[in-house]
């Protein structure tokens, strides 16, 4: 059997792989606790749920538009308004089946053979892979625990070359938990300034979990805003995962281009996710704040404990739910004879002895450190961390 070498090209998701290995162990009868995914554990608040059920009543059961419903678009619309100041017209907006999605439209429609593509690291697994589906060129810049895991000016600049096409990066960061500040994003925009060529993707999916303050977007400077495709979805700040709903407002070349290779992939997401967007989207977002609420609760417990472990280099994340810490001073030790060498000996060592998923670094970019996250429940994430403190001191 010969399948094509573009499944040579790039991995499968590790978060997706980690999750698998733990359900296989669960399988065996063992208590593990999951803390390698990154979805709410919330479940869909009942407003949005009703709509759906509405929609299915209704008969919205046919072939949608590519890139949405009118009124679909036209709520993103109204979000973006609402909560980011910023103006965008339905034929802007193209929604897709969840942000992952949205982000490979973008991709594929911008990166050609060779164009370079510069990313800062730690960022999602599956960023480096879709350009190298592109057959883009991934170029990271580090930007670890002393830069607080954000690139700096000074970084950007550093990395550009003639052939640099795409910029992109989240805020709030999966893993890092880093959030940029206005005055942050504007010492890169001015950068962006001097590189007319380069299109920028803003990947801002973790919009509401921010435990700092205001949610800053890069689409807010007017002059680079044709450059800017912004890309958002429901799956996290509203618990609709499984739902499959992300968006992209860029310019309308931009827009037409990613409806194009929609139309060929996947047609319009879900007609009865579309209508449930609809109205999570334009009414009450109480649910989504009570959320963020909780997550916050268990960032601080998360901390305090992490916080008794030995060893761990730990930044304190201002939005997501992940804590992504170094563990590289336990590079070398071992149990049972068998050495640590890496982060994914380490997160496979937790998995085996703690029963504890985790994912290792290697797939954010950053090798030394270990992804957690703490949307789990405030039991599990006692039990897990209580866990995970007795396997480290059977290490030596
Ligand atoms: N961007 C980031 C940073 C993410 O963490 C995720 C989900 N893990 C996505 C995009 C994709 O989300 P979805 O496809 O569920 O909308």
């Amino acid at each position: 059997m010969h399948l094509s070498s573009l499944l040579d090209r790039f991995a499968e998701p590790e978060t997706l792989k980690m999750a698998k290995l733990g359900r296989e162990l669960r399988a065996q009868g063992i208590d593990v606790i999951d803390l390698s995914l990154g979805e709410p554990d919330f479940d869909t608040p009942q407003h949005i749920k009703d709509a759906a059920i509405k929609a299915i009543n209704d008969n919205f059961s046919h072939y949608t538009p590519v890139s949405g419903y009118l009124d679909l678009r036209e709520a993103v619309c109204t979000k973006l308004k609402r909560d980011n100041n910023l103006d965008y017209k339905p034929e802007n907006i193209v929604t897709s089946t969840g942000a992952k999605q949205s982000l490979a439209n973008a991709i594929l429609a911008l990166v050609d053979e060779n164009d370079e593509v510069v990313i800062p690291t730690p960022y999602w697994v599956t960023y480096s892979e879709l350009v190298k589906i592109a057959r883009g060129k991934v170029v990271e810049i580090h930007c670890g625990l002393e830069t607080g895991f954000k690139v700096t000016p000074a970084q950007l600049e550093a990395a550009i070359t003639p052939k640099t096409k795409v910029f992109m990066f989240s805020s709030p960061c999966n893993p890092s938990g880093a959030v940029y500040s206005k005055a942050e994003l504007a010492a890169l925009a001015e950068v962006f300034r001097k590189y007319p060529q380069i299109i920028i993707l803003s990947d801002e999916i973790y919009e509401y979990i921010n435990f700092g303050g205001q949610h800053e977007s890069i689409a807010q400077f007017d002059d680079l805003k044709d450059r800017i495709v912004l890309i958002n979805g429901l799956s996290k700040g509203f618990a609709m995962t499984g739902w499959r709903l992300g968006y992209i407002a860029a310019n309308t070349t931009i827009a037409k281009a990613c409806e194009k290779l929609q139309g060929q992939f996947t047609s319009g997401t879900c007609s009865i996710t579309q209508k449930a967007g609809v109205v999570a989207l334009t009414t009450d977002l109480k649910p989504s704040f009570e959320m963020t609420a909780e997550f916050t609760r268990r960032r601080a417990k998360t901390l305090e404990l992490v916080k008794t472990i030995s060893g761990f280099k730990c930044f304190e994340p201002e939005g997501a739910f992940y804590i992504f810490p170094d563990v590289s001073a336990y590079y070398g030790k071992s149990y049972n004879g068998e050495v640590i060498k890496n982060a994914a000996d380490f997160s496979m060592f937790l998995l085996n002895t703690a029963h504890v998923s985790s994912v290792m670094g290697d797939a954010f970019g950053e090798p030394n450190c270990v992804r957690f996250s703490f949307a789990n429940s405030m039991t599990n994430i006692e039990k897990a961390w209580a866990r995970i403190a007795d396997a480290l001191a059977k290490l030596n």
